[in-house]
């Protein structure tokens, strides 16, 4: 390390192998920070990451399953060994498992609350602390519209996308002294391969609720993710920001 390397700062993004999280990663990387891209797959990751040296980024690739808080911390101490800081940390890994809940099975219950909710736990308890006697830092924590509203089919991706909004809310008062702020994204329907499943029939009736008539793009979710990560957005904290199309008011 030298003060050049010093001086960049590290952002790591989960679920950045595909998606929002790529998007969110390239955001970052554009921003000048130097981009620890996380994924469940080294391929996914390793993509990622390739792409953005070359096009002239910062980045490189650890895969993590992000459902175990035993592979966080073993990362998280591997992150710091290696670059010394972490200042920005976007929790983005998610996954779904949709049924309604008298079908839902304990396991679909479990891995979408590990996947989604504790990993923000285990990952912020692991990289928050350098951040705070830093006295500088970003925690971005993608939730979901439906965190905010609940929806059939999806009682366990939606009670740990609620749960999010709650850790962000808390962790933000907790963080708040120290000058790092925790904010979150609640995206609405984005174009991504999670959305890619959904059948035709869902997702017309989703377009129906958007008064902005369209799905969201990568984009969309990465231009704020990047903000919020930003020296711009230092008086912002736990606060939840819907990207959604008009969706909730
Ligand atoms: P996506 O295209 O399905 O990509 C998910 C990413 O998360 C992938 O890179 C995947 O890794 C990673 N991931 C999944 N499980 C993991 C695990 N156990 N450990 C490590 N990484 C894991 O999803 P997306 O649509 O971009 O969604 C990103 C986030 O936004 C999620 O939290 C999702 O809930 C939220 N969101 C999405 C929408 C939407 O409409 N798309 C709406 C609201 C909220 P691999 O690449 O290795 O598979």
């Amino acid at each position: 390390m030298n003060e050049e390397t010093d001086r960049i700062k590290v952002a790591v993004v989960t679920g950045a192998g595909r998606g929002i999280g790529r998007g969110i990663a390239e955001a970052l990387a554009r921003d000048g920070m130097r981009v620890i891209c996380v994924s469940k797959s080294e391929a996914s990751c390793g993509a990622a990451a390739e792409s953005i040296r070359e096009s002239g980024g910062l980045a490189d690739a650890l895969a993590v399953d992000v459902s175990s808080g035993e592979q966080i911390r073993q990362a998280s101490e591997k992150l710091l060994e290696e670059h010394g800081h972490v200042e920005v940390l976007v929790n983005n890994a998610g996954i779904t498992r949709d049924n309604l809940l008298f079908r839902m099975e304990e396991d679909d219950w479990n891995s979408v609350v590990n996947t989604n909710l504790s990993s923000c736990f285990h990952w912020i308890k692991a990289l928050g602390r350098p951040m705070t006697r830093k006295r500088w830092g970003r925690i971005v924590n993608v939730a979901s519209v439906v965190g905010l509203t609940g929806n059939a089919g999806q009682a366990n991706y939606s009670a740990a996308k609620a749960g999010m909004v709650g850790l962000t809310k808390s962790l933000a008062r907790e963080f708040a002294a120290r000058s790092v702020t925790v904010n979150a994204i609640a995206p609405g329907f984005i174009d991504t391969d999670m959305t890619s499943e959904l059948d035709e029939r869902v997702k017309e009736g989703a377009l129906a609720t958007i008064p902005l008539k369209r799905f969201g793009k990568v984009s969309d979710i990465a231009e704020m993710a990047a903000f919020l990560c930003s020296d711009k957005a230092s008086y912002i904290t736990g606060q939840v920001f819907t990207v959604d199309g008009g969706m909730v008011m």
